[in-house]
């Protein structure tokens, strides 16, 4: 097509790249989100809302580090503090300061944080409340929902980003899936229901956004519900703020929602756009992995190593981060701009006559590109009359792909879903480039 074609006459510097890396790599990537037939962008450097491929062009970003950028690319603060780190020690082998003040600005922060671990990942930080869950309740087993992403390790595979219909990813252990049930989300009542019927439940673990950072919107008054449910019976209630935590507010889903789940996990933003995460909650419950408090409670102790956990770099990278959460208004002012760039989108879908939606909360936006041509009207699209099936399960990869190179040929780089994770320093001028971009990229996808 015409657009394939003009993505690789404006990119052949990228495709150069990915001629070297596709001997290397499988499928010539390092995550599978970042595959793109015929070939993926090559970015070279990125400052603020925007970055700038290997053949020089300029795009308004919107993948903001998969979403750990809520204070855009190369933030003033940031640099500073991880140049003056790196000098002092990258590994200190040692516990030390930025570590405490980066877990006094979480527990300050985030309602549910009485105590943390840090971690180096979000999957890591799933693997150990599933694991802290099951330690704390003697029970085995994990309620999950359809499409909700908590990482990549076996617990939480089945059923998050394939395998919607059962089965066990292949290479993914059987008897470890049989642990979690998956649950839909398009009603709470089911859930409801198995909590109240059962007694071996551990807890429950969610994206309070939904799916996806919410590409597909809980119904109102789910989270809700459970957690009364998992309150009144005894079972953990776990958030997975991963993309949430310091971007639904400066509290999370948690602050914005006003509701405290048991524990909850981070990573992203937490950790400055470094690689980190972590897990906090409950004093109680943390303390399982306290060697005085379990000595003192006869219970055993939970363990926990990893050799990043908590590193000077992240660590300083973070500390500067959440200070600037914390005393300014970035999270309200991403929101802000997100929701007049989302009324602009919407304004272009109307426009152009383009029976898709645009929605979305907080700093983030997910555009429905309708595959299956369902009657849409995008000046009052809502995506709860679509349901799980027809937000994610009918998502088309052709036309996914077909639309990201439109955009990209616009200088707009969009995430696969396809979607965004919007950053406290785009602005009006990023707003009109997507907005004509958008516009320009729909003309050229007729
Ligand atoms: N949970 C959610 C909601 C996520 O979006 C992600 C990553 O995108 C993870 C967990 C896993 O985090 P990580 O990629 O740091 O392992």
């Amino acid at each position: 097509s015409t657009i394939v074609a003009d993505y690789r006459a404006r990119t052949p510097a990228s495709a150069a790249l990915f001629d070297r890396a596709r001997t290397l790599f499988p499928s010539g990537i390092t995550h599978d989100t970042r595959n793109l037939d015929p070939y993926p962008l090559y970015v070279q450097r990125a400052q603020g809302s925007r970055k700038w491929c290997v053949d020089g062009h300029e795009y308004v970003d919107y993948f903001g580090g998969h979403g750990a950028l809520l204070l855009g690319h190369g933030h003033p603060a940031m640099v500073e503090a991880v140049q003056r780190q790196a000098a002092l020690g990258t590994h200190l082998g040692a516990s030390h300061e930025l570590e405490v003040r980066w877990a006094e600005l979480v527990t300050q922060l985030v309602p549910c944080a009485e105590k943390v671990r840090f971690t180096s990942s979000g999957t890591e930080a799933s693997h150990m409340v599933l694991r802290l869950a099951r330690a704390f309740t003697g029970k085995l087993k994990i309620v999950r929902f359809m499409g909700h992403f908590h990482g990549w390790h076996d617990q939480v595979v089945a059923g998050a980003v394939s395998h919607y219909d059962g089965g066990v990813p292949v290479g993914v252990l059987p008897s470890i899936v049989d642990l979690s049930i998956v649950m839909p989300t398009d009603d709470v009542a089911p859930t409801v229901q198995l909590l109240e019927e059962r007694d071996d439940i551990a807890a429950v673990i969610l994206e309070p956004s939904g799916a996806s950072w919410g590409q597909v919107p809980l119904p109102p008054g789910f989270i809700q519900a459970l957690r009364e449910v998992t309150a009144r019976r005894g079972v953990l209630l776990i958030f997975d703020e991963v993309i949430t935590g310091f971007r639904w507010s400066s509290g999370g889903a948690q602050g914005a929602l006003g509701i405290t789940p048991d524990l909850c996990i981070l990573a992203k933003i937490v950790a400055g756009g470094l690689p980190g995460g972590a897990v906090a909650g409950r004093r109680d419950i943390m303390d399982l992995l306290d060697f005085a408090a379990t000595r003192a409670s006869k219970r055993e102790k939970v363990g926990h190593q990893g050799t990043y956990n908590a590193n000077p770099l992240s660590a300083a990278a973070a500390v500067a981060a959440l200070q600037i959460v914390a005393s300014s208004d970035a999270c309200a002012r991403a929101s802000a701009t997100t929701a007049r760039l989302r009324d602009a989108m919407r304004q272009v879908l109307v426009e152009e006559g383009v029976p898709w939606g645009v929605y979305g909360d907080a700093s983030s936006f997910h555009i429905f590109a309708n595959p299956n041509g369902v009657p849409v009207d995008p000046a009052t699209f809502d995506p709860h009359k679509l349901g799980f099936r027809g937000l994610k399960g009918a998502r088309d990869n052709a036309l996914v792909g077909k639309i990201r190179m439109a955009l990209m040929t616009e200088g707009v780089d969009v995430m696969p879903s396809p979607g965004g994770l919007v950053s406290a320093v785009h602005d009006g001028a990023d707003i009109d480039r997507t907005a004509e971009g958008l516009r320009r990229a729909l003309r050229a996808l007729k």
